[in-house]
């Protein structure tokens, strides 16, 4: 029985964890749960899955959370793996950042899901890697702002992380066909996101519900815009060299608008390894839970009709400047990663909310980047230094 602590469950990833989660009562028992500000889902999972802890980002929404446990909402959209009736919930409630970190590392759960959303989820996941537990980790933000410490944690406290992000999951599986030094070369795939067939003026004119429109995943917000820049793919560059420990010469981006191929391995001797499966993170969240075992979560079968006409092309790399930003922050090292992702995070909630065109995330991660003086990563305060001077550049930059 693992017991499980679930950063960021009311998200898309958090929501698909859950529903893999209710296919195996015997082997999960979830202990935790924390939400950001989505009080309503957050009521819904805790009376379908009863954690004994829970916490609230934002505390100001606590009274509001109890209110909605009192009055009883309904159990959607889960099945709970729970039998109905066991009265009153009596659970503990916490709030605020330090809330999450404390779930994160106490020692009532021994399996951290890694799922908010961007740098805010960073400290807790930095705990949970302090205090030796297993790791899946969907949220890539962490990696790329503080791969090296998150690594030394791990390693020291004997933490194991297993990768959530389906590219990763698919080098992760894949890689088990040979020896770890035997791992020559890395590609990760890309949809190509909703501009990969536009013209790059009309991508700068582009909406927000254009940049929205996903051509093959169902996301939250941020990492649908950031598929859209290809800056997810950006990010997933820097995240696989520090999972891997792949030098930036060996990671490769190919597009494949179908998304089915999720990752390819290259081996010394010239052969390559692929993992497949439909384009749903049930799969890869499964594997990173279930590890090293496969198990039937009765998740859907990959039809004969999605691999008739499976197709690769090299990226726009002039039309993406972001996959070039990466391999330039990337191979920069040090504080760079974050800035990147600082950048980029500042740039995206500016295009949400109507302040900057699409074109400007570009525009603006390429210049807080250029602006930045490298420094090395020895320890949490160069990041989070790093990380508010990006947010704070990109900020002024736009008045
Ligand atoms: P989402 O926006 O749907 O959910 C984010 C979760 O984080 C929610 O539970 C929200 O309440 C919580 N949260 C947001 N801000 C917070 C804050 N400041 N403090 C605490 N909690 C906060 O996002 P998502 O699509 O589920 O993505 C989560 C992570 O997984 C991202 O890093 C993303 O890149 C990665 N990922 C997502 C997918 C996917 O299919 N959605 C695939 C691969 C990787
Ligand atoms: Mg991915």
């Amino acid at each position: 029985m693992k017991n499980l602590c679930i950063l960021g469950s009311t998200g898309s990833i958090g929501v698909s964890t859950l529903q893999v989660v209710a296919q195996f009562p015997a082997k999960f028992r979830v202990r935790s749960l924390t939400a950001g500000r989505n009080v309503r889902r957050f009521a819904e999972q805790v009376r379908a899955f009863r954690p004994a802890r829970v916490a609230i980002a934002d505390e100001k929404l606590i009274p509001e959370f109890r209110k909605l446990m009192e009055d009883g909402v309904a159990l959607a959209p889960h099945p709970s793996p729970l039998a109905p009736e066991q009265g009153p919930w009596r659970g503990e409630i916490l709030g605020g950042p330090q809330g999450l970190v404390e779930l994160a590392e106490e020692p009532g759960s021994d399996y951290v899901v890694s799922a908010i959303v961007g740098a805010a989820g960073l400290l807790p996941t930095l705990a949970a890697l302090k205090r030796g537990k297993q790791v899946g980790i969907a949220n890539k933000e962490p990696l790329v702002m503080a791969g090296p410490l998150m690594l030394s944690a791990a390693q020291q406290s004997g933490a194991t992380i297993l990768p959530i992000d389906s590219e990763h999951s698919a080098v992760f599986q894949s890689a088990r066909a040979g020896q770890p030094k035997e791992l020559k070369r890395v590609i990760l795939t890309a949809s190509g996101g909703p501009f990969r067939t536009v013209d790059k003026e009309q991508m700068r004119q582009a909406t927000k519900a254009e940049a929205l429109k996903h051509p093959t995943w169902n996301m939250g917000a941020k990492i649908t815009i950031d598929s859209a820049s290809l800056m997810n793919k950006a990010l997933e560059i820097i995240e696989a060299h520090f999972l891997f420990g792949v030098p930036y010469d060996g990671i490769e981006v190919w597009v494949h608008p179908q998304s089915i191929v999720h990752a390819l391995v290259e081996f010394a001797d010239g052969s390559v390894v692929a993992q497949l499966g439909l384009p749903d993170m049930r799969l890869p969240i499964q594997y990173a839970l279930t590890y090293p075992e496969r198990l039937d979560g009765g998740l859907p079968q990959l039809p004969l009709e999605r691999m008739r006409n499976l197709a690769f092309e090299a990226p726009d790399r002039e039309k993406f400047p972001s996959l070039d930003c990466a391999y330039d922050a990337g191979r920069r090292g040090g504080t760079a990663p974050a800035v990147l992702n600082a950048a980029n995070e500042e740039a995206v909630r500016l295009f949400l909310e109507d302040k900057i065109r699409f074109c400007g995330i570009f525009d603006l991660v390429g210049e807080a980047l250029r602006a930045h003086t490298t420094q090395a990563v020895d320890s949490l305060e160069s990041v989070l230094q790093a990380d508010k001077w990006a947010r704070e550049y990109v900020r002024a930059r736009c008045g």
